[in-house]
């Protein structure tokens, strides 16, 4: 028998208004609490008890990789928005003022990158599907209104304030018939993508009342269910000890007996999340219900911006089980000038990690621009007639034809995004004329 965890602590979360509480902040330089209380006015901050007690490194606080992960600090906002929300606390303007401040900054920060709004969000008999995008053919992503919060906030991560759930059971079910109706319109559709916020969030029987329905309707083309999640890292005791875990894996299991191949895509940023006892449990209790769990992280500047940590990180996921799956490009929205490394380094750190895992790990794609024409991939730098330049493919396209052809771009040793590039041996990239078609409205 494995080792039973029955000492599952309480779950506690901490943000703006209690995070004083945390003994071990109370240890941290004045300026780094100020920073806490001026950034997360802007930026979402959310921590749990066993983000504080497991994963930060406190001696190493305020540089820890998995305390800038959670924890708000100075330099994630510009000097000037800095300045203007310190100031505006510092006078003790009221509520609106400050919330008008606070917006403006916002709004500045690229609230949703990649046309996801405008251009992903489908309808079905002329109702606009709030809640769903699709973006590539065979995947449509699904966010349920209750998954729409996490265990924690990454704070890379920008989350605006309409994400935060609703708790009705009612608005569920009216929100699954029309994304059923959806899927059974589109025989292009195979995969069906939980995301959030983290959808791991919900309590067993609100995901119920999603999986379900979408299981009773046995959409034959259907054939993926993909969950993604941060909970793995953040609360591992979702698998292993809350009051509902068992169901929710029993929930995994008819899943898979139904026919369906369940992947749960699971968010790792740092190989010290995969260290902790609970979540090797909560990993082996997850595969035992017949689901995959592959893995995903943005590579990060002050988080894991080196290749041995990849490195690291890939082959204990192999170990542990898991699937090595994508090596994003930081997103440019939120706090990008701080997280942000350029594309060249970002391959540099992929390539040096890649070439020392086993075949096992190589299955980890990357590093991914998550772009408005689909998903790039960066392939390096390359000489071309004499010229050096970087050479991209899309691995996802709006229009499927645009995947897995070569591309080049200028070669920018600076560049940190697409739109930083500029083409090589042309004035418009192969796919832009066409994707005009795609985001006009
Ligand atoms: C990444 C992504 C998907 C899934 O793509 P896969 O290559 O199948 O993993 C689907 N929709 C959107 C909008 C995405 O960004
Ligand atoms: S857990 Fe996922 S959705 Fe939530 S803040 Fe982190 S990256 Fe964003």
């Amino acid at each position: 028998m494995t080792q039973v965890l029955t000492q599952q602590p309480q779950y506690k979360t901490y943000s703006l208004h209690n995070f004083k509480n945390i003994p071990q902040i109370q240890k941290l330089p004045e300026e780094v609490i100020e920073a806490i209380e001026v950034v997360a006015q802007v930026l979402p901050f959310k921590t749990n008890n066993y983000v504080v007690n497991e994963l930060i490194d406190w001696d190493k606080a305020p540089d820890d990789p998995l305390f800038i992960l959670n924890f708000p600090v100075r330099e994630m906002l510009l000097p000037e928005h800095y300045k203007q929300v310190k100031e505006a606390l510092d006078k003790g303007v009221d509520r609106a003022t400050l919330r008008e401040i606070v917006n403006k900054i916002r709004l500045q920060l690229n609230p949703h990158p990649a046309g996801q709004l405008q251009y992903n969000v489908p309808s079905i008999d002329g109702i606009k599907l709030r809640g769903v995008q699709h973006k590539y053919n065979e995947t449509v992503l699904f966010f349920p209104s209750q998954g729409q919060t996490c265990h924690a906030y990454c704070s890379f991560c920008f989350r605006w304030p309409q994400f935060v759930g609703m708790d009705d059971l009612k608005f569920a079910m009216r929100e699954v018939d029309l994304l059923i109706k959806y899927l059974q319109a589109h025989p292009e559709v195979t995969d069906l993508l939980f995301t959030g916020g983290d959808p791991m969030i919900m309590r067993t029987k609100v995901l119920k009342t999603y999986i379900e329905p979408i299981l009773e309707a046995n959409i034959e083309h259907l054939q993926t269910i993909r969950i993604g999640t941060k909970a793995l890292a953040y609360w591992p005791y979702r698998f292993i000890s809350d009051p509902d875990a068992d169901d929710l894996l029993r929930l995994f299991e008819r899943i898979v007996q139904s026919g369906k191949h369940l992947a749960i895509m699971a968010h790792f940023n740092h190989p010290r999340e995969l260290e902790p006892e609970p979540v090797a449990e909560a990993t082996r209790r997850i595969l035992n219900t017949g689901a995959v769990i592959r893995t995903q992280s943005p590579v990060l500047n002050h988080i894991n911006a080196d290749s041995k940590l990849w490195e690291t990180m890939w082959k204990k996921q192999v170990n542990m089980g898991m699937i090595p799956y994508y090596m994003f490009v930081a997103r440019d929205t939120g706090a990008h000038h701080f997280f942000a490394i350029p594309l060249v380094k970002a391959w540099e750190i992929y390539r040096n990690a890649w070439k020392n895992v086993s075949g096992l790990g190589r299955t980890a794609r990357g590093p991914s621009m998550s772009a408005t024409p689909g998903k790039v991939e960066v392939l390096g730098p390359a000489q071309v007639n004499g010229k050096k330049v970087l050479a991209l493919r899309m691995i996802q396209g709006r229009n499927p034809d645009w995947v897995d052809k070569p591309f080049f771009a200028e070669y920018d040793e600076k560049a940190t995004w697409l739109d930083e590039l500029k083409p090589a041996f042309s004035d418009k990239f192969f796919f832009e004329d066409e994707l005009e078609k795609y985001v006009r409205k």
